[in-house]
């Protein structure tokens, strides 16, 4: 059986963000805390004892706290039950949370040999010893996640490029790994081998494109990004310069939106995840809300727990 534990549902700031007096950040320290969010990851395990992190956010330390399974085993003075953190891009809402895991527990960081550089190039990253071990994944080739003592984790993980680009800090400048491709921005399939069940998961995504979609076609479960409602909303609510597009983040709505794109393609679930605080989807009482419902999404929430 496969467990996903989502341990934050927001994009990077968070729910309400720290500089933040937009509607929804507003709503949320006032009278709608249940509108507070973490930023984006999620936990998976096979056996309900061992546990992977799919992105490290800025927020994994009060995610840990609030999540029981997460916790150190009963009467052990040093432990955590999680083996490993599997990256999917080297933005900072993905791999700061890594900083929080620097206190000499051993665990396995598995990611893309461009984001790999990433955490290479940046000392601060040297924080985290020798016990903690960086494994290169490859695009397109299944790997499965091991257990501290060797052994398999029962996962199998298929990472995948997707359209995206590069963490939002290396704009204009040379990226660590000196090469251009794929690789900075990947999706997964996870897969428990015991049953075969298997979800996608994709915080950034920049377009659908047909080999996505042909991926994504009848899926039991998607995560997928939802950072934005529409590519402009950032510049229109007067809350920044960006574009979704700019990020690296397709849109919820319009013509090549998510919603259109991933129309009919006979997904079992599909969630929206890497919610920003300026998506309007994220009030219950949107007419946004609304229209992503209707079409048979969920607007994802911390501490959602998934068995497949
Ligand atoms: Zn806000």
């Amino acid at each position: 059986m496969l467990r996903v534990v989502v341990l934050g549902a927001a994009a990077g700031g968070g729910v309400p963000q720290w500089n933040c007096g937009c509607p929804v950040c507003l709503a949320a320290r006032t009278e709608r805390p249940e509108l507070k969010s973490t930023q984006a990851s999620i936990a998976i395990s096979a056996d309900g004892a061992h546990w992977f992190l799919i992105n490290a956010s800025p927020d994994l330390r009060q995610q840990l706290i609030a999540t029981p399974r997460l916790h150190p085993e009963a009467g052990k003075l040093r432990h955590s039950p999680i083996s490993g953190v599997i990256l999917t891009n080297g933005e900072i809402d993905a791999i700061a949370g890594l900083l929080s895991m620097r206190e000499g527990s051993s665990f396995t960081i598995y990611a893309h040999p461009k984001v790999l550089s990433i955490l290479k190039a940046n000392s601060i990253f040297n924080v985290l010893n020798e016990k903690v071990a960086r494994q290169s994944i490859e695009l397109d080739k299944i790997f499965e996640p091991t257990l501290p003592d060797g052994s398999p984790s029962g996962i199998e993980i298929l990472p995948f490029a997707v359209p995206g680009k590069s963490a939002w800090y290396l704009e204009g400048e040379v990226h660590p790994a000196e090469a251009d491709g794929a690789g900075d921005t990947i999706g997964l399939r996870v897969r428990d081998k015991t049953s075969g069940k298997h979800f996608y998961f994709l915080a950034a995504c920049a377009a659908v494109n047909d080999d996505l979609k042909s991926r994504l076609a009848s899926a039991p479960l998607i995560f997928f990004d939802g950072t934005v409602w529409r590519d402009d909303e950032l510049i229109a609510a007067g809350l920044g310069d960006k574009t979704g597009q700019g990020m690296g983040h397709i849109a919820m709505s319009g013509d090549k939106g998510a919603i259109a794109s991933l129309a009919g393609l006979d997904i079992g679930r599909k969630i929206f995840l890497h919610i920003n605080n300026s998506n309007p989807a994220l009030l219950y009482d949107s007419a946004e809300r609304e229209i992503a419902e209707r079409a048979g999404w969920q607007i994802a929430a911390d501490g959602t727990e998934i068995m497949l």
